[in-house]
Protein backbone atom coordinates (compact mmCIF):
# COMPACT_ATOMS: atom_id res chain seq x y z
CA UNK A 1 0.00 0.00 0.00
CA UNK A 2 1.18 3.39 -0.91
CA UNK A 3 0.40 5.07 2.70
CA UNK A 4 0.36 8.83 1.11
CA UNK A 5 -2.24 8.08 -1.04
CA UNK A 6 -3.67 4.91 0.73
CA UNK A 7 -4.14 2.89 -2.39
CA UNK A 8 -2.81 -0.86 -2.71
CA UNK A 9 -0.22 -0.66 -5.75
CA UNK A 10 0.68 -4.32 -5.25
CA UNK A 11 -1.13 -7.95 -4.21
CA UNK A 12 1.26 -11.12 -3.73
CA UNK A 13 -0.43 -13.97 -2.40
CA UNK A 14 2.04 -16.82 -1.10
CA UNK A 15 0.91 -20.04 -0.35
CA UNK A 16 2.35 -21.99 2.54
CA UNK A 17 3.85 -24.73 0.45
CA UNK A 18 5.54 -22.71 -1.51
CA UNK A 19 7.90 -21.79 1.52
CA UNK A 20 9.84 -23.65 3.99
CA UNK A 21 7.51 -22.67 6.94
CA UNK A 22 4.69 -20.57 7.73
CA UNK A 23 7.21 -18.16 9.44
CA UNK A 24 8.91 -17.54 6.25
CA UNK A 25 5.66 -16.10 4.14
CA UNK A 26 5.92 -12.52 4.77
CA UNK A 27 8.94 -12.67 3.57
CA UNK A 28 8.49 -14.49 0.45
CA UNK A 29 5.46 -11.58 -0.21
CA UNK A 30 7.71 -8.91 0.47
CA UNK A 31 10.56 -9.77 -1.82
CA UNK A 32 7.51 -10.54 -4.43
CA UNK A 33 6.07 -7.23 -3.82
CA UNK A 34 9.71 -5.51 -3.95
CA UNK A 35 10.73 -7.36 -7.14
CA UNK A 36 7.39 -6.41 -9.07
CA UNK A 37 7.61 -2.78 -7.92
CA UNK A 38 11.14 -1.54 -7.85
CA UNK A 39 11.56 -1.61 -11.79
CA UNK A 40 8.12 0.02 -11.90
CA UNK A 41 8.77 2.99 -9.19
CA UNK A 42 11.60 4.10 -6.48
CA UNK A 43 10.46 2.88 -3.67
CA UNK A 44 12.41 5.28 -0.34
CA UNK A 45 11.10 3.60 3.10
CA UNK A 46 9.06 1.25 3.78
CA UNK A 47 6.89 0.23 6.61
CA UNK A 48 6.38 -3.38 8.05
CA UNK A 49 6.19 -5.03 11.45
CA UNK A 50 9.48 -6.22 13.30
CA UNK A 51 9.36 -9.28 11.96
CA UNK A 52 13.50 -10.74 12.08
CA UNK A 53 14.14 -12.12 8.77
CA UNK A 54 12.18 -8.88 7.08
CA UNK A 55 14.50 -6.49 8.79
CA UNK A 56 17.62 -8.74 7.87
CA UNK A 57 16.65 -8.75 4.51
CA UNK A 58 15.80 -4.98 4.36
CA UNK A 59 19.45 -4.32 5.68
CA UNK A 60 21.03 -6.97 3.64
CA UNK A 61 19.93 -5.91 0.21
CA UNK A 62 18.11 -2.49 -0.43
CA UNK A 63 20.00 -0.45 2.59
CA UNK A 64 18.79 2.31 0.49
CA UNK A 65 15.42 1.33 1.41
CA UNK A 66 14.63 3.50 5.02
CA UNK A 67 12.60 0.51 7.19
CA UNK A 68 9.81 2.04 9.42
CA UNK A 69 7.74 -0.14 12.02
CA UNK A 70 4.00 -0.23 11.86
CA UNK A 71 3.02 2.06 15.36
CA UNK A 72 0.20 -0.47 15.80
CA UNK A 73 1.98 -3.25 16.80
CA UNK A 74 4.16 -1.26 19.08
CA UNK A 75 1.63 0.33 20.43
CA UNK A 76 -0.31 -2.64 21.14
CA UNK A 77 2.69 -4.40 22.16
CA UNK A 78 3.68 -1.87 25.21
CA UNK A 79 -0.70 -1.51 26.05
CA UNK A 80 -0.93 -5.19 26.74
CA UNK A 81 2.36 -5.37 28.97
CA UNK A 82 1.25 -2.21 30.69
CA UNK A 83 -2.46 -3.58 31.21
CA UNK A 84 -0.80 -7.17 32.28
CA UNK A 85 1.35 -5.26 35.53
CA UNK A 86 -1.67 -3.57 36.11
CA UNK A 87 -3.27 -7.11 37.76
CA UNK A 88 0.16 -6.63 39.97
CA UNK A 89 -0.20 -5.62 43.68
CA UNK A 90 0.20 -2.17 44.10
CA UNK A 91 0.33 -1.34 40.49
CA UNK A 92 -3.52 -0.84 39.33
CA UNK A 93 -3.10 2.55 38.86
CA UNK A 94 -1.59 1.19 35.76
CA UNK A 95 -4.93 0.31 34.24
CA UNK A 96 -5.79 4.01 33.93
CA UNK A 97 -2.58 4.98 31.79
CA UNK A 98 -2.41 1.84 29.58
CA UNK A 99 -4.39 3.63 26.47
CA UNK A 100 -3.30 7.01 27.04
CA UNK A 101 0.23 5.28 26.70
CA UNK A 102 -0.33 3.77 24.03
CA UNK A 103 -1.95 6.85 22.72
CA UNK A 104 1.34 8.77 23.49
CA UNK A 105 3.38 6.28 21.39
CA UNK A 106 0.78 7.23 18.36
CA UNK A 107 1.26 10.62 19.06
CA UNK A 108 5.30 10.56 19.62
CA UNK A 109 5.86 8.87 15.80
CA UNK A 110 2.99 11.66 13.72
CA UNK A 111 4.53 14.71 15.39
CA UNK A 112 7.89 14.17 14.77
CA UNK A 113 8.61 13.95 11.15
CA UNK A 114 11.31 10.79 11.23
CA UNK A 115 13.50 12.40 13.60
CA UNK A 116 13.89 8.88 15.57
CA UNK A 117 16.14 10.57 18.54
CA UNK A 118 13.15 13.26 18.99
CA UNK A 119 10.56 10.29 18.92
CA UNK A 120 12.25 8.67 21.61
CA UNK A 121 12.08 11.61 23.84
CA UNK A 122 8.94 12.59 23.87
CA UNK A 123 8.32 8.74 24.49
CA UNK A 124 10.75 8.65 27.61
CA UNK A 125 8.85 12.17 28.59
CA UNK A 126 5.99 10.15 29.67
CA UNK A 127 7.91 8.61 32.70
CA UNK A 128 7.69 12.69 33.89
CA UNK A 129 4.23 13.19 32.87
CA UNK A 130 2.08 10.36 34.65
CA UNK A 131 3.50 12.01 37.95
CA UNK A 132 2.28 15.57 37.03
CA UNK A 133 5.40 17.18 35.57
CA UNK A 134 5.19 18.60 32.24
CA UNK A 135 8.51 19.97 31.97
CA UNK A 136 12.50 19.37 32.55
CA UNK A 137 12.03 16.19 30.06
CA UNK A 138 15.72 16.94 27.84
CA UNK A 139 16.96 19.30 25.42
CA UNK A 140 15.14 17.60 22.30
CA UNK A 141 11.89 18.30 23.89
CA UNK A 142 11.92 19.57 27.23
CA UNK A 143 8.03 20.62 27.54
CA UNK A 144 4.74 19.22 27.54
CA UNK A 145 2.75 20.77 24.41
CA UNK A 146 -0.39 19.96 25.99
CA UNK A 147 -2.95 22.73 27.41
CA UNK A 148 -4.34 22.78 30.69
CA UNK A 149 -5.24 18.98 32.12
CA UNK A 150 -8.53 17.85 33.53
CA UNK A 151 -7.96 16.16 37.05
CA UNK A 152 -6.58 12.46 37.00
CA UNK A 153 -5.60 9.65 39.06
CA UNK A 154 -1.48 10.90 38.72
CA UNK A 155 1.15 8.04 39.52
CA UNK A 156 3.85 8.79 42.63
CA UNK A 157 7.52 8.80 41.30
CA UNK A 158 9.56 6.23 43.02
CA UNK A 159 6.44 4.41 43.65
CA UNK A 160 6.28 0.74 42.56
CA UNK A 161 3.99 1.75 39.92
CA UNK A 162 6.22 4.01 38.29
CA UNK A 163 9.11 1.80 38.72
CA UNK A 164 7.28 -1.11 36.58
CA UNK A 165 6.33 1.75 34.10
CA UNK A 166 9.84 2.50 34.04
CA UNK A 167 10.88 -0.71 32.94
CA UNK A 168 8.63 -0.91 30.38
CA UNK A 169 9.26 2.53 28.67
CA UNK A 170 12.93 2.23 28.91
CA UNK A 171 13.48 -1.10 27.42
CA UNK A 172 16.10 -1.01 25.61
CA UNK A 173 14.95 -2.97 22.35
CA UNK A 174 11.87 -0.85 22.62
CA UNK A 175 14.03 2.64 22.57
CA UNK A 176 15.91 1.05 19.73
CA UNK A 177 12.19 0.53 17.66
CA UNK A 178 10.97 3.67 18.52
CA UNK A 179 13.16 5.67 16.78
CA UNK A 180 12.15 3.64 13.52
CA UNK A 181 8.13 4.36 13.98
CA UNK A 182 6.45 4.79 10.90
CA UNK A 183 5.29 8.62 10.51
CA UNK A 184 3.77 9.34 7.48
CA UNK A 185 -0.02 8.98 6.49
CA UNK A 186 -2.51 6.41 8.35
CA UNK A 187 -1.02 3.16 8.63
CA UNK A 188 -4.67 2.20 9.82
CA UNK A 189 -5.20 2.62 6.63
CA UNK A 190 -3.71 -0.65 6.23
CA UNK A 191 -6.02 -2.43 8.87
CA UNK A 192 -9.26 -0.78 6.58
CA UNK A 193 -7.54 -3.12 3.76
CA UNK A 194 -7.59 -5.99 6.08
CA UNK A 195 -10.98 -5.68 6.87
CA UNK A 196 -11.76 -5.31 3.37
CA UNK A 197 -9.71 -8.44 2.10
CA UNK A 198 -11.50 -10.21 5.12
CA UNK A 199 -15.19 -9.45 3.54
CA UNK A 200 -14.42 -10.43 0.74
CA UNK A 201 -12.03 -13.78 1.19
CA UNK A 202 -13.53 -15.19 4.88
CA UNK A 203 -10.85 -16.89 7.14
CA UNK A 204 -13.31 -19.44 7.75
CA UNK A 205 -13.75 -20.63 3.45
CA UNK A 206 -11.18 -22.33 1.87
CA UNK A 207 -10.61 -21.36 -1.76
CA UNK A 208 -8.24 -22.57 -3.72
CA UNK A 209 -5.02 -20.82 -5.06
CA UNK A 210 -6.77 -18.77 -8.25
CA UNK A 211 -9.97 -18.11 -6.72
CA UNK A 212 -7.72 -16.91 -3.34
CA UNK A 213 -6.15 -14.86 -6.03
CA UNK A 214 -9.18 -13.51 -7.81
CA UNK A 215 -10.39 -12.60 -4.41
CA UNK A 216 -7.36 -10.64 -3.25
CA UNK A 217 -7.17 -8.59 -6.45
CA UNK A 218 -11.06 -8.10 -6.12
CA UNK A 219 -10.76 -7.02 -2.59
CA UNK A 220 -7.64 -4.56 -3.64
CA UNK A 221 -10.12 -2.81 -6.86
CA UNK A 222 -12.93 -2.16 -4.12
CA UNK A 223 -10.57 -0.79 -1.23
CA UNK A 224 -8.65 1.12 -4.14
CA UNK A 225 -12.04 2.64 -5.18
CA UNK A 226 -13.30 3.80 -1.76
CA UNK A 227 -10.09 4.34 0.47
CA UNK A 228 -10.45 8.09 0.42
CA UNK A 229 -14.24 8.95 0.66
CA UNK A 230 -15.85 11.71 2.48
CA UNK A 231 -17.00 11.79 5.38
CA UNK A 232 -20.99 12.24 5.33
CA UNK A 233 -23.29 14.85 6.33
CA UNK A 234 -26.66 15.13 8.46
CA UNK A 235 -29.81 16.84 7.08
CA UNK A 236 -28.59 19.97 9.00
CA UNK A 237 -25.14 19.57 7.79
CA UNK A 238 -22.88 18.55 10.21
CA UNK A 239 -20.26 15.50 9.72
CA UNK A 240 -21.81 12.08 10.64
CA UNK A 241 -20.27 10.18 13.41
CA UNK A 242 -21.07 6.91 14.82
CA UNK A 243 -20.02 5.67 18.12
CA UNK A 244 -19.13 2.18 19.31
CA UNK A 245 -17.85 0.02 21.96
CA UNK A 246 -14.84 -2.28 20.92
CA UNK A 247 -13.85 -4.95 23.03
CA UNK A 248 -9.99 -3.69 23.02
CA UNK A 249 -11.22 -0.31 24.26
CA UNK A 250 -13.03 -2.60 27.48
CA UNK A 251 -16.63 -0.97 27.34
CA UNK A 252 -15.03 2.64 26.22
CA UNK A 253 -16.90 4.85 23.56
CA UNK A 254 -14.84 5.24 20.60
CA UNK A 255 -16.03 7.85 17.80
CA UNK A 256 -15.63 7.02 14.29
CA UNK A 257 -16.41 8.77 11.29
CA UNK A 258 -19.58 7.51 8.92
CA UNK A 259 -18.20 7.75 5.31
CA UNK A 260 -20.74 8.46 2.36
CA UNK A 261 -21.68 5.12 0.81
CA UNK A 262 -19.38 3.06 -1.31
CA UNK A 263 -19.28 2.66 -4.97
CA UNK A 264 -18.68 -0.30 -7.49
CA UNK A 265 -17.36 1.27 -10.90
CA UNK A 266 -14.99 -1.21 -10.58
CA UNK A 267 -17.24 -3.61 -11.56
CA UNK A 268 -17.99 -1.86 -14.80
CA UNK A 269 -14.44 -2.05 -16.12
CA UNK A 270 -14.06 -5.60 -14.71
CA UNK A 271 -17.90 -6.18 -17.49
CA UNK A 272 -16.16 -4.06 -20.09
CA UNK A 273 -12.86 -5.92 -20.08
CA UNK A 274 -14.78 -9.32 -20.66
CA UNK A 275 -16.55 -8.00 -23.55
CA UNK A 276 -13.32 -6.84 -25.25
CA UNK A 277 -12.15 -10.04 -24.82
CA UNK A 278 -15.17 -12.04 -26.09
CA UNK A 279 -14.09 -9.69 -28.98
CA UNK A 280 -10.74 -10.66 -28.81
CA UNK A 281 -11.03 -14.21 -28.93
CA UNK A 282 -13.97 -16.30 -30.63
CA UNK A 283 -14.39 -19.28 -27.59
CA UNK A 284 -13.96 -19.04 -23.93
CA UNK A 285 -11.61 -22.32 -24.69
CA UNK A 286 -9.27 -20.24 -26.86
CA UNK A 287 -9.44 -17.09 -23.91
CA UNK A 288 -8.67 -19.15 -21.45
CA UNK A 289 -6.05 -20.33 -22.71
CA UNK A 290 -4.20 -16.85 -23.20
CA UNK A 291 -5.01 -16.15 -19.92
CA UNK A 292 -3.00 -19.63 -19.02
CA UNK A 293 -0.28 -18.29 -21.10
CA UNK A 294 -0.21 -15.18 -19.54
CA UNK A 295 -0.49 -15.84 -15.60
CA UNK A 296 2.08 -17.71 -13.95
CA UNK A 297 2.19 -21.66 -13.00
CA UNK A 298 -0.41 -22.04 -10.11
CA UNK A 299 1.53 -24.09 -6.90
CA UNK A 300 0.00 -27.77 -5.97
CA UNK A 301 -3.27 -27.59 -3.75
CA UNK A 302 -1.49 -27.88 -0.21
CA UNK A 303 -3.61 -31.03 0.12
CA UNK A 304 -1.86 -32.58 -2.57
CA UNK A 305 1.31 -33.20 -0.32
CA UNK A 306 -0.76 -35.50 2.07
CA UNK A 307 -0.67 -38.78 2.17
CA UNK A 308 -3.25 -40.36 0.92
CA UNK A 309 -5.47 -43.36 2.04
CA UNK A 310 -8.22 -45.29 1.03
CA UNK A 311 -11.56 -43.63 1.92
CA UNK A 312 -12.30 -46.66 3.37
CA UNK A 313 -9.97 -46.94 5.67
CA UNK A 314 -9.79 -43.24 7.22
CA UNK A 315 -13.65 -44.15 7.97
CA UNK A 316 -13.62 -47.26 9.33
CA UNK A 317 -10.25 -45.43 11.71
CA UNK A 318 -12.99 -42.64 12.36
CA UNK A 319 -16.16 -44.34 13.51
CA UNK A 320 -13.92 -47.55 15.56
CA UNK A 321 -13.93 -45.92 18.69
CA UNK A 322 -17.52 -44.75 18.19
CA UNK A 323 -18.37 -47.98 17.02
CA UNK A 324 -17.23 -49.56 20.64
CA UNK A 325 -19.79 -46.72 23.12
CA UNK A 326 -22.16 -47.14 20.61
CA UNK A 327 -22.62 -50.96 21.24
CA UNK A 328 -22.53 -50.28 24.81
CA UNK A 329 -25.08 -48.01 24.63
CA UNK A 330 -26.97 -49.65 22.40
CA UNK A 331 -26.84 -52.61 25.30
CA UNK A 332 -27.57 -50.27 27.98
CA UNK A 333 -30.94 -48.69 25.90
CA UNK A 334 -32.21 -52.28 25.46
CA UNK A 335 -31.76 -53.06 28.70
CA UNK A 336 -33.78 -50.03 30.10
CA UNK A 337 -36.62 -50.41 27.67
CA UNK A 338 -37.18 -53.73 28.32
CA UNK A 339 -40.39 -52.51 31.02
CA UNK A 340 -42.30 -50.68 28.24
CA UNK A 341 -42.16 -53.56 25.63
CA UNK A 342 -39.78 -55.05 22.88
CA UNK A 343 -42.70 -53.00 20.26
CA UNK A 344 -42.18 -49.87 21.41
CA UNK A 345 -38.68 -47.72 20.00
CA UNK A 346 -36.31 -47.01 22.65
CA UNK A 347 -36.24 -43.34 23.88
CA UNK A 348 -34.35 -40.66 21.72
CA UNK A 349 -33.99 -43.18 19.01
CA UNK A 350 -33.44 -40.81 16.30
CA UNK A 351 -30.70 -38.61 18.31
CA UNK A 352 -28.93 -41.59 19.73
CA UNK A 353 -28.61 -42.39 15.46
CA UNK A 354 -27.44 -39.19 14.33
CA UNK A 355 -25.17 -39.05 17.00
CA UNK A 356 -23.04 -42.44 17.03
CA UNK A 357 -23.49 -43.35 12.61
CA UNK A 358 -23.19 -46.90 12.32
CA UNK A 359 -20.42 -48.24 10.02
CA UNK A 360 -20.99 -47.49 6.37
CA UNK A 361 -22.90 -50.44 3.93
ZN1 LIG B 1 2.54 16.46 30.28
Amino acid sequence: MDLNICKIVDVQLVQVNEVTSSNAMELEGLKRCLNYLLPLLSVHSITTDQHPSVQKYLRDCYSNIVQYFHVWHVAKSVKKKIEAISQRRDCSVLAHWAQAVSNHLYWCAASSAGNGDLVLAKWLSILNHVCDVHTGHGELYNECMHGVLQPRLWIRAGSKSHKELELIVTNKLLCRDIKRLAFMAQTSALESYHRVMTFFAPKNVHFFYSAMESRLLLAALHYNENSNRQQAITQTGDPQWRISFPKARKGNAVATAVHVPVTFAYVDELLHAVVELREQFSSYTKAKANVQHCQHANPPPVAASAVRTSKQDVVCAHVSRFNINCKEVQHEQQISIQPFGHNRPPPHHNHFTALFPGPPG
